[in-house]
């Protein structure tokens, strides 16, 4: 028996180190759907494509082969062969991957692969993302939507970014956020029959307790 478990939530709640957690206490697959998103923009960027132009970015949205490892304790991206771990994690990537994430063809084209990478996960898989209970996989299992005060996200956020500052983190994760839940195709949001779980006052261990209780029951 397949169990598909889908985490969705804004940046910094915590959504990848318990999506992590979850599927490796769990021995399912895990799909970070932030880094292929980001993958796709640190390609076009690399690459020239005018990320300004959302009809430049759909002319290109299927040219990178996007690779995503699902092994919990070690997932891994590839663009075009290349690892695209690090790259894909700088300020640049972040301030524009909404943007390249808007494009209905871009959106298209990486739904398609999250489907197929999910449907041949044997045994199961967490996939962690913005749209993934109400878009991407709303047959799921499990549904659970991660929240947290942009005070605390901002704090987690710029403890990861060593030496960043948390005034600029939080207005760019504000604008982030804003920008995900306000666009036309499959925006940030909560499905329906998902279990909002506020991480705000809850240590990591206690959210991948929470998911893992829900996931057995
Ligand atoms: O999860 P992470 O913060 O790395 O995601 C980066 C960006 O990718 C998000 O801000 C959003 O623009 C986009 N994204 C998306 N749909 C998803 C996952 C991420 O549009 N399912």
């Amino acid at each position: 028996e397949s169990v598909i478990v889908a985490i969705d939530g804004p940046a910094g709640t915590g959504k990848s180190s318990t999506s992590r957690a979850v599927a490796a206490a769990l021995g399912l697959s895990y799909l970070d759907t932030g880094a292929q998103y980001r993958a796709i923009t640190w390609w076009m960027i690399t690459n020239g494509v005018d990320v300004d132009d959302p009809a430049a970015i759909a002319m290109a949205a299927g040219k990178p082969a996007i690779v995503s490892g699902t092994d919990p304790d070690g997932p891994t991206i590839t663009v075009d062969g290349v690892d695209a771990a690090a790259p894909i994690r700088t300020p640049e990537v972040s301030a524009r991957v909404s943007a390249v994430s808007a494009v209905p063809e871009v959106r298209a084209r990486i739904t398609e692969l999250q489907r197929s990478i999910a449907a041949s996960a044997t045994g199961g898989i967490v996939v962690e993302g913005r749209d993934i209970g109400t878009t991407v996989l709303p047959d799921a299992d499990l549904k659970i939507f991660l929240t947290a005060t942009p005070e605390v996200r901002a704090a987690r956020r710029s403890g990861e970014l060593k030496g960043s500052d948390v005034a600029a983190t939080r207005d760019a994760l504000i604008k982030r956020d804003a920008a995900d839940s306000s666009r036309k195709t499959s925006p940030l949001a909560k499905a329906d029959d998902a279990v909002e779980v506020d991480t705000s006052e809850l240590t990591l261990q206690q959210v991948v307790e929470c998911v893992v209780t829900l996931v057995e029951e």
